[in-house]
């Protein structure tokens, strides 16, 4: 983890440095408590939990949409704006992984499902590093009051049977070593549900 990424909750835990490791894994837990509340409200922004992504999936004629909204620290492994060359790098690459979204959601075959378009966002990075033709002036780098940063994806597919759309492969977990539990939300003419998604468990079944 970052060290960069909890200054007040760093500074706390400097505190307890001298007592026993149980009190700093109890440190942790206000932090998880908290987002577990905001999980369970279903309205405004997610929670932020690192290794834990939000995905919304919703089918709606032949369109397939996509919404990722994840920590950077799941994707790029920190959460500042990337001022070095290295961090830099990092985001470029992530940005490319992502926009090749057609690998990384991968539907049932029958359902004839080809990308359409990608869209990237994100407070801690500029668009242009993310490969978005920025046409509004960039947006201040800087990542949240707190220290803390999401990215939030848009990904839309053409299905050309979509009626015949059964599952989608996620393959977060494979291309972002960051992800430990993705937590996905799904809307067909069929059916609506939720899923949790784990490494090695990342099938989604829409029916
Ligand atoms: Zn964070």
């Amino acid at each position: 983890m970052s060290s960069s990424c909890h200054p007040r909750l760093r500074s706390s835990l400097h505190l307890l440095a001298a007592t026993a490791p149980l009190l700093l894994s109890l440190a942790w837990m206000p932090v998880a408590a908290q987002a577990h509340d905001d999980h369970d409200s279903h309205a405004g922004h997610a929670a932020h939990v690192h290794g834990v992504g939000k995905l919304d999936v919703a089918l709606d004629g032949k369109t397939l949409s996509l919404h990722l909204d994840s920590p950077l620290m799941n994707l790029v492994g920190f959460e500042h704006a990337a001022n070095s060359a290295a961090d830099q790098q990092a985001v470029q690459k992530m940005a490319a992984t992502l926009r090749d979204a057609g690998k990384l959601f991968v539907a049932n075959p029958e359902a004839g499902c080809t990308l359409s378009s990608v869209k990237l966002e994100s407070a801690a990075m500029g668009p242009a590093l993310l490969g978005e033709k920025a046409v509004a002036p960039a947006a201040r780098q800087e990542a949240g009051h707190d220290g803390h940063a999401d990215l939030d994806g848009d990904f839309a597919f053409n299905c050309s049977q979509p009626e015949r759309l059964r599952s989608m492969q996620i393959g977060l977990f494979e291309a972002f070593k960051g992800f430990q539990k993705i937590d996905v939300q799904f809307v067909t003419a069929k059916r609506q549900g939720a899923a949790q998604l784990l490494p090695g468990k990342a099938l989604l079944n829409l029916q």
